[in-house]
């Protein structure tokens, strides 16, 4: 089997930027965010799950998620989201299994957002962590989404701390320039790993 490097980072750190990096370096990159908004739609039992929790509004008449309905659903009720994770993650999670026994690579990356948040990274063979200093970052999202200075330090006030995933990083990657910096740390990250 081969060796699951997890990769994560904080809003506008440049993990999916690295991510990508990863992949034109040969190496497969598993998307968990990405895959997680397909498997609500492709995943009948899950499908099922979430009706049952949510309400059969959670998916439109064509039978698609609603992903604005169920996140005004959950948006003031941790309870609720915790449930609704609760029902996602292990399905993100048994997708993931079965990707990974479909590659040939000795190294394969998971990316996502939570791998510390939700302690991925103990399934994991080594982690990896992108970060930047936060006003880098802000400007990057500021560009990127057209969101204002606020709303992303909002979503970034939520998020656990840089200072504490630095702790419990095996590799970092700073994002504080350019992209061939950052392209030159990601070679030397893959490459060191054994
Ligand atoms: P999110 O969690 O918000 O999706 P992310 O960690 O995946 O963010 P990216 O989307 O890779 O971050 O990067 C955020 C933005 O910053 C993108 O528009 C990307 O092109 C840009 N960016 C990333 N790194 C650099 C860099 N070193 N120089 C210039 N722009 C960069």
């Amino acid at each position: 089997a081969p060796k699951v490097i997890g990769l994560t980072g904080g809003i506008g750190s440049g993990k999916t930027t690295v991510a990508h990096f990863i992949e034109e370096f040969g190496f497969p990159v598993y998307y968990s965010d990405e895959r997680a908004k397909d498997i609500v739609n492709d995943n009948e039992a899950l499908k099922i799950k979430i009706r049952e929790l949510l309400g059969d509004e959670s998916y439109d008449n064509n039978g698609f998620y609603d992903r604005k309905f169920v996140a005004e659903k959950v948006f003031n009720d941790n309870d609720l989201l915790q449930k609704l994770n609760a029902i996602i993650h292990p399905a993100v999670r048994i997708d993931f299994e079965e990707w990974v026994k479909k590659q040939s690579k000795y190294l394969v990356f998971k990316e996502t957002a939570l791998l510390f948040e939700l302690k991925l990274n103990k399934q994991c063979y080594k982690s990896v962590l992108v970060t930047a200093q936060d006003n880098i970052r802000t400007k990057r999202v500021m560009d990127r989404d057209g969101k204002t200075y606020r709303e992303v330090e909002t979503i970034m006030e939520r998020q656990m701390p840089e200072k504490d995933k630095i702790k419990l990083a095996d590799c970092i990657i700073y994002n504080n320039t350019n992209l061939e910096d950052l392209k030159e740390q990601t070679e030397r990250i893959i490459f060191e790993i054994e």
